[in-house]
Formats: C-alpha cells, structure tokens, sequence
C-alpha cells in the first residue's frame, strides 16, 4: 500500500469525477490520502470528502500561508472552532509563502506559530508549505522550545537543508518534482536515502512525468515512488514499504485497520 501524504482532491478541479479519481488512486494501490486544508472557504468540501471516506481520507486542518490576509485573525477563530469540533489528523498546511505572498511575511509568522502552538496542544503532526522561504521557516521552527513532528511537503531545498529538516523532527514529502528533468531532489534523494521520506501528489498541482502540466491525482504516486526507486537503486516495492511506514508512524495509524 502507498500513501499519498498531501492531496487537495476536495477542490473544484476534482468535482466533475471525484469518485473516478479515488477508484484509480485504490487501484494504483494508493490505500490512505491525506487531505490538506487550505482554509475556510475550503474546510468544508474537504471534511465532506474525508467523511464520506472513512479511513481513506485523513483530514488535516490549518490555513496556507497563501491565504494569510488582513483577516487573518478571523480565519485563525474559525480554524480554532475546526479543531475543537473535528478530529484532525494534523495541523496544515501551513508555513511561509514568499512566491505568492510578500506583504504579510509578519502575518503569516503569527499565523504560522499559532498552528505550531496548536499541533503541540493537541499532539499531532505539522505539515509545512514553505516557498521561497526556507530560512525564515526554518528560524521559526528553530524558536520553538518543544519537539516538533511533521512533514516538509514539496520539500524545497538541497541534501544539506534536507539534514536540518531531518534534525528538527520532519520527514521530506517528495513527489513529482522529483521526476522532472535536472531536479535538485533526485540529489537530495540520493544522498539522504528513504529513512525520512514519504510520497506526496500535491494533486492537483505538480503532476509527475510523463504527465507533467496535466491535473495530477494519487494514482500518480507509483510514478513517483518508481522515480526514486530507480534514482537510489533500490526496488518499488522497498519504497513502498519504507514510505509507507514512515507516513503510518508519523500519523500514528495501524497498517491494517481503517481507523
Ligand atoms: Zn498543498
């Protein structure tokens, strides 16, 4: 079974054939995916999807550094009310967007440590988004004084800032980008090994070659997985195994049930 550690397969690209999408991700042999939150205007499409795939779907909840605004405060209560009144499996995505967002850099730190302070209160892991914002993710994380689980999704960076992510307690989440042509993550692969990686879509962004620039879905995480695979010389079904551990541990689930 592979897990597919961050898909927005709640969003409007996905309404015309949902239910088609998740067939194939389970017979890619996808068994577990789970659901990124964005933030309010998308929390209830995706607590619907993960409700009607009991097990399937893991949700998380948190606000993306993108959607960080002048009412930041508000989207921080209604994420608050999220959580008291859903089982999130984790906190995210969440992070520092200085691509797409430059103008609330102070905003998106408050934003982003409140969701740190939140994944420690309620033990759960952190999914982090970071672009064009390694140094200012990492010096947040390095302020925080208590151990930090989680996952660095579409991991950014080189095989040395790889090593500091692994040292601050998070996995690398590595997908698509990891088949394009000249990536720094086939480096960062090679290098680092499987010990603290998972597999990640990003559907419907980022999809893996051959169907780069398509819409991406789940069932294109055994591209993914063959990828590395044959960049760090091991078997598909080795990169499974160890992927998926490391996901199942990281979300605290049992292999077999669906709980
Ligand atoms: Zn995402």
């Amino acid at each position: 079974m592979f897990i597919d550690t961050h898909a927005h397969l709640y969003t409007g690209e996905f309404d015309p054939d949902r239910d088609a999408v998740i067939e194939r991700a389970l017979a890619a042999g996808v068994g577990r995916v789970v659901l990124p939150d964005i933030d309010s205007t998308t929390r209830e499409a995706e607590l619907t999807l993960a409700a009607r795939y009991p097990g399937l779907m893991l949700p998380l909840l948190g606000i993306h550094p993108t959607s960080i605004r002048e009412d930041y405060r508000d989207e921080l209560a209604a994420l608050e009310r999220g959580l008291a009144r859903h089982a999130a499996r984790g906190i995210g995505e969440c992070g520092i967007d200085l691509y797409r967002e430059k103008t609330r850099y102070k905003e998106q730190v408050i934003a982003f440590e409140w969701q740190l302070h939140a994944a420690r209160e309620l033990d759960l892991p952190v999914i982090i988004h970071s672009r064009e914002a390694f140094r200012e993710v990492v010096a947040v994380l390095k302020r925080q004084h208590h151990d930090m689980r989680g996952i660095f999704h579409c991991f950014p960076g080189d095989a040395e800032d790889a090593r500091r992510v692994i040292d601050l307690g998070f996995l690398l989440g590595i997908g698509g980008v990891v088949t394009f042509k000249n990536s720094l993550m086939a480096t960062v692969v090679r290098e680092t090994g499987l010990d603290r990686v998972v597999l990640e879509t990003d559907a419907p962004y980022l999809a893996p070659a051959p169907r780069r620039g398509t819409r991406n879905e789940s069932a294109c995480i055994p591209l993914i997985a063959a990828k590395i695979a044959e960049l760090t010389g091991r078997a598909a079904s080795e990169v499974e195994e160890i992927t998926t551990r490391n996901a199942l541990e990281l979300f605290s689930l049992q292999p077999q049930t669906s709980n």
